[in-house]
Order: C-alpha cells, then structure tokens, then sequence
C-alpha cells in the first residue's frame, strides 16, 4: 500500500517539526504549511489523505479553512488548539473536524491519533474487522470473537480492545487507551481494571495483551 500523506498546518515550526519527524517515522509522507493560504494551496495540490490542523494560523485561521475544505471534500481533518475551552466551542460549530488535540500534546498520541482517525475513514467503506490469530473483532457488529465464541465485554473493554487492535504491537500509554474510550470518566486505575479482564480473555483466546513497563499497555499480533 502506498504511503499516506499527512498536511500538516501550523504556524509553529518546532511543533511542525516533531509531528513530521514522529510521523515520518510511523510510515507517514508529511508536508507542511505554515500559514492558511500556503495551507489551502498545498491541499489543493497535493491531495493530502488526511490534515493536522492548527486553530490559531495567520492568512486564513483553522476555522475559516475548514469550511471551505469541508464544501469541497470529506478528508479527515484534525483539530489542533490550545484551549481545552475552545473545543467546546468548535464541537458547537460543527465545523466537520473528525477529532480534536488540545496543546500540549505528546507525538506519540497524535501518531495514534492519526491511525485512528485514517482507519475510521478508510474503514468506512473497507476495514470493519480486525482477526489477530483466533481473536476476530467486528466493528460493524460491536462483537469480538474467540474462533466461534462471543467474549462477554462491556462497551468501554470492546472499545479499548478495538483500538489496541488496530494497531497491534504499539504501545499504547495509559492516557491515550483512557482518549480511546472517548468517556472522559473512565480514569487510569479504570483502565488497568478492564485490561486485567481484557487480558484473561485473550489469554484463553492464545493472544497476548502484555503490560509494557513504564509506558502501558500492547496486543501483540
Ligand atoms: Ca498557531
């Protein structure tokens, strides 16, 4: 599979700097614009398969260029800010952005942000199901399975085993598993309880759900 081409818009060239480098190194084909207009240009001709996009950029803002974006394509967009408070506000615009990083953000949450965000897409039409050894994992259905047998999960425990599963091996941080579940209640310690249980249930299922020393927590493939 060719590589996907991420467009990165941000004024800040130190923080530009490290996405690329982070996804550069994840796989990913980046280009960069530092303001609005270079950025919608850029779009245009490079067909980007997804853009990282900050709010706050001189020529033309984040929510300006989102809009005229979003009247011509569906490409993932997501949101760069610096507020925790202005993503209440964008949610409210329903501005069409796929997902939200406030500042500041680790690099390795934004790489798997990307991931997430690029297999929901392409999955709309292709990927629903993930099949590591005899686990099977249908998002369609919201139904993992050990060869023919149901696992009994609760939604948070099918949503951390769906995100674990789209990208076995990495390493995930307990921060970005608690972002995973989208419930903002679900606390660290919570994490670590579904995992125990997530982890029984693949053991008897011949997968591995290891626990990674000083960062998390990874399925292995
Ligand atoms: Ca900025």
């Amino acid at each position: 599979m060719a590589k996907e081409l991420i467009l990165i818009i941000e004024d800040e060239s130190r923080i530009a700097n490290v996405l690329e480098a982070y996804l550069k190194a994840a796989g990913y084909k980046t280009e960069y614009a530092n303001n609005g207009k270079y950025g919608l240009e850029l779009w245009r001709a490079a067909k980007p398969d997804l853009i990282l996009l900050d709010l706050m950029l001189p020529e033309i803002d984040g929510i300006e260029l989102t809009k005229i974006i979003r009247k011509e394509s569906e490409i993932p967009i997501i949101m760069i800010t610096a507020k925790t408070e202005e993503i209440d506000k964008l949610i409210g615009l329903e501005l069409g952005a796929d997902d939200y990083i406030t500042k500041p953000f680790s690099p390795r949450e934004v790489v798997a942000r990307v991931k997430a965000v690029l297999r929901r897409s392409n999955g709309q039409n292709l990927k629903r199901h993930y099949q590591l050894g005899q686990l099977s994992i249908d998002l369609n259905a919201i139904e993992a399975k050990c060869v023919d047998e149901v696992l009994q999960l609760s939604p948070t425990q099918f949503k951390l085993l769906a995100f674990l599963a789209a990208s076995p091996d990495y390493a995930f941080s307990r921060a970005e598993l608690r972002q995973s579940s989208k419930d903002s209640f679900v606390d660290e310690r919570t994490i670590d309880a579904h995992i125990k249980n997530l982890r029984k249930r693949m053991g008897e299922c011949g997968q591995k759900l290891e626990t990674v020393r000083g960062v998390g927590y990874r399925l292995r493939s």
